[in-house]
């Protein structure tokens, strides 16, 4: 299996290339050259088979320069009852009539990342170990990636991480979830700003390449490959829960914001799974609801993003979303260069609208979306907990709130749970009245010493503090 880039460079790669780099080098994603297909009797196979075996079978389909007994081992030592808490993994528990709820956080951090980025923390051990390297992933995060990076990389041999974070802009859960880690690899960094001021320290240090290449800069972020990837195996685990022979098909519901997660779906469906509809859901920052209904794709300013009580998906522009629309301009880089590459850097947005190929995101990848507020958050924690005694995050509660409007008799549908409510306390004490349960070894965290370091909103601080914490 090799990978291209969506913008046309004509270099081809393999998997364990790709996995250690961010963007291809002409700036555009990498997707393999082809979906492989999954026939019925793989697919029968597949259904009976525990989660890191399943992980293995996907996997292995996109990766051809691990060995197997190596890739299956890497499987094996990630998806653990121990770490993800059930021997199911993502366990599928039924709400209301054809709903159900996919749960995609009972990881170390209690967030959907998790799934990926726990086997990233095995691939880059793996791959470092084998070319005898080390890498120093900076990153920028407001809560989940970061500590999620931070618990899949800690302890982990020839890895350090460097995340910066606002100071004090955290949720107390989160900062103590990042902060409380001792291990001598992992480096917190709050930065006296905003998740911006970030994000433009890591580009600054990112830009500079000589510094770059002289101290081993690498990034976890959400257009990685092998993060990808390792989401599509939940969408076929999902999928064998909630049916009973491969002649059924279900919709999936997927609560999103850099569009990596349901991009996994649309890659699973492209693989044959039987996927009927694939939902999109959007908190008040609609960027992606906006262009299935319209097929206007416009990229907000900073001043249209808003902060919203689903923290996790305040994005301004989807950075995976060049994925799919490669698919839907028939995997023809020159249009997708010219819109991602020159539409969008002039004017910020580009048009689909007029374009017939616009409604086959609908008719042929089975697209549909639809938009939460907060009022509708609280509605939905409200009415899920009356209802069912089940308590759900906030980001789960614009899933189900958009899912209900698109559930058909006969298809079950499958709403992503992507995090636990726990991590967004405030506002289920809006909704309820009351703070969610907390699971027994996060009591009291928020007491745990704290290691991190508070720089000021610096590239040059930021490089002098890496510079300083090799050994
Ligand atoms: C990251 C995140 C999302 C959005 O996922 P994307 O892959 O960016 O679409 C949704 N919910 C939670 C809890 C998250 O952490």
């Amino acid at each position: 299996m090799l990978y291209l880039s969506t913008r046309g460079h004509p270099d081809r790669k393999h998997f364990c290339e790709i996995l250690l780099e961010g963007l291809a080098p002409d700036g555009g994603l990498y997707l393999p050259e082809q979906y492989p297909q999954v026939t019925p009797e793989q697919l029968s196979k597949w259904r009976r088979l525990p989660y890191p075996e399943l992980a293995f079978e996907v996997l292995s389909l996109y990766i051809d320069d691990i060995p197997a007994e190596d890739l299956r081992a890497i499987c094996r030592r990630t998806y653990t009852e121990e770490v993800f808490g059930t021997k199911e993994i993502v366990p599928l528990e039924p709400l209301e009539d054809g709903v159900w709820l996919e749960a995609l956080s009972n990881g170390p951090t209690l967030a959907f990342k998790d799934m990926a980025m726990q086997l990233l923390g095995n691939l880059f051990e793996y791959e470092l170990a084998r070319r005898g390297e080390e890498l120093n992933i900076l990153g920028a995060t407001s809560g989940d990636t970061g500590s999620a990076a931070e618990y899949a990389m800690k302890g982990k041999k020839g890895v350090r991480v460097f995340m910066t974070s606002p100071h004090g802009r955290m949720s107390p859960f989160q900062q103590a979830q990042m902060f409380s880690l001792q291990d001598a690899n992992i480096h917190n960094l709050a930065i006296e700003g905003v998740f911006d001021d970030c994000q433009d320290i890591v580009k600054a240090v990112s830009n500079d390449l000589d510094f770059k290449r002289k101290y081993k800069i690498g990034t976890v972020n959400s257009i990685n490959w092998a993060r990808l990837v390792a989401q599509v195996v939940y969408y076929f685990a999902g999928y064998f829960q909630a049916t009973k022979s491969n002649a059924e098909q279900v919709s999936f519901t997927v609560p999103s914001g850099n569009f990596g997660n349901i991009c996994a779906g649309h890659v699973a469906r492209m693989m044959g799974l039987p996927v009927d509809k694939l939902v999109l859901a959007t908190n008040e920052n609609d960027v992606l609801d906006e262009f299935f209904r319209t097929g206007i794709y416009r990229v907000r300013g900073g001043a249209d993003t808003y902060e919203t009580s689903s923290p996790s998906m305040d994005i301004s522009k989807a950075s995976n979303f060049e994925r799919f629309v490669f698919d839907l301009l028939g995997r023809d880089a020159g249009p997708v260069k010219r819109l991602f590459g020159e539409e969008l850097a002039k004017n910020g947005r580009f048009d689909l609208s007029a374009d017939p190929v616009f409604a086959l995101a609908r008719t042929c990848y089975g697209f549909r979306s639809g938009k939460s507020t907060h009022a509708d958050r609280l509605t939905t924690i409200r009415d899920t907990h009356q209802r069912f005694g089940v308590t759900i995050d906030t980001h789960t509660a614009d899933g189900l709130k958009v899912a209900r409007h698109f559930v058909q008799p006969g298809v079950p549908m499958i709403v992503l749970e992507t995090a636990q409510p726990i991590k967004f306390a405030a506002t289920i004490v809006e909704a309820l009245g009351h703070e969610p349960d907390r699971p027994t070894h996060f009591q009291g965290i928020e007491g745990l010493p704290k290691r991190v370091t508070v720089l000021p909103a610096d590239a040059a601080q930021v490089k002098a503090f890496v510079a300083a914490h090799l050994s």
